[in-house]
């Protein structure tokens, strides 16, 4: 038996670094459809952040070269402002984020950070200046710690409690037996829609990136859950600029400008009182959003990951 330990620990470490990668793998994959294609120029110059000025130019984008997924969108998120995208499934929306965070290239026109063009500076230095809360947030399979700490690692612990604090999680954290070293994932603690993206935020906060991009989840959380949500996301996205790709329209009413993009192009712009008046697309989607949110919710418990 003892000659068996040596092999079985080691193939127990094995498994564990296996599963991390896959975890790894998996988050990069949430925004990401296929492998990463850009390249970097050489020289690669770092981006240089002068307050988060956030500029699409133009921009048409197909993934296949046949099918236009973007039309000529053109807008500006001035630094520290919020910006939601709002439109019917496959209208673009969460595409808009995968070119600012250079997952690909526009085919025409030109997005910029600050005035520079995304395609002349370097992708890792563009990517440490972006948080991105996902909306289906994958954790790692490792503790609630390691998991919020992952944004900074260098981060102390005072600053991971902090940010916990400020994302509303710290003190179900504290009611776990195991606090913050209570394990996440397969074999762990199952946590709720609502948890993980409190996690994620909290990560995302500990990161203090320039800008942020959050992908509203699609699947239903309960009210009371959604309305923490966007508070928390109100807080986390003071001071940075924000893009807000929202599938069900929960959280735009505060944004600064809201974008109505309809097979690939912007239909209408505006705030939400603005837009709610004009009578147009928006107000069709909301006064459609409002009757499903009318209909009484299945008695299961929506928003428990499984
Ligand atoms: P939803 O609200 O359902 O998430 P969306 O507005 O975010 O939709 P996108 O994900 O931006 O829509 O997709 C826009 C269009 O591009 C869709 O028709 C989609 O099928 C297509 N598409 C998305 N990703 C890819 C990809 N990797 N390869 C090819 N086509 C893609």
């Amino acid at each position: 038996l003892i000659q068996l330990a040596a092999p079985l620990s080691y193939l127990g470490m094995i498994y564990r670094e296996t599963k991390q990668t896959l975890s790894n793998l998996e988050r990069m994959f949430v925004l990401l459809d296929e492998p990463i294609e850009v390249r970097d120029p050489v020289p690669a110059p770092e981006l240089v952040i002068r307050g988060g000025e956030v500029k699409f130019e133009r921009v048409w984008f197909s993934y296949d070269g046949k099918r236009q997924v973007l039309r000529d969108v053109d807008f500006v998120i001035a630094p520290g402002k919020t910006l939601a995208v709002v439109g019917t499934t496959g209208a673009g929306k969460s595409t808009l984020a995968r070119l600012l965070y250079r997952y690909y290239d526009v085919d025409a026109g030109r997005v910029s950070i600050d005035g520079q063009d995304l395609r002349e500076v370097g992708q890792d230095s563009l990517r440490t200046q972006i948080g991105v809360v996902p909306q289906d947030t994958v954790l790692f399979n490792d503790s609630l710690y390691y998991n919020i700490a992952y944004g900074r690692p260098s981060a102390s612990r005072e600053e991971v409690v902090a940010v916990a604090r400020a994302a509303h999680v710290h003190d179900f954290i504290e009611s776990l037996p195991q606090g913050y070293d209570t394990n996440v994932g397969e074999r762990g603690l199952k946590l709720s829609g609502g948890e993980k993206q409190r996690i994620a935020i909290a990560r995302t906060l500990l990161k203090d990136p320039a800008i942020l991009i959050f992908d509203e989840a699609t699947s239903a959380l309960d009210t009371q859950t959604e309305s923490g949500i966007q508070l928390e996301l109100r807080n986390a996205a003071r001071g940075h600029t924000t893009l807000v790709i929202a599938h069900r329209l929960s959280t735009v009413i505060d944004a600064d400008e809201i974008l109505v993009l309809d097979h690939g192009r912007i239909v209408e712009r505006g705030t939400h009182t603005a837009l709610l008046a004009a009578r147009g697309r928006y107000a069709m989607l909301w006064t459609m959003q409002q009757r499903q949110d009318d209909t009484p919710a299945p008695q299961s418990h929506p928003n428990r990951s499984e």
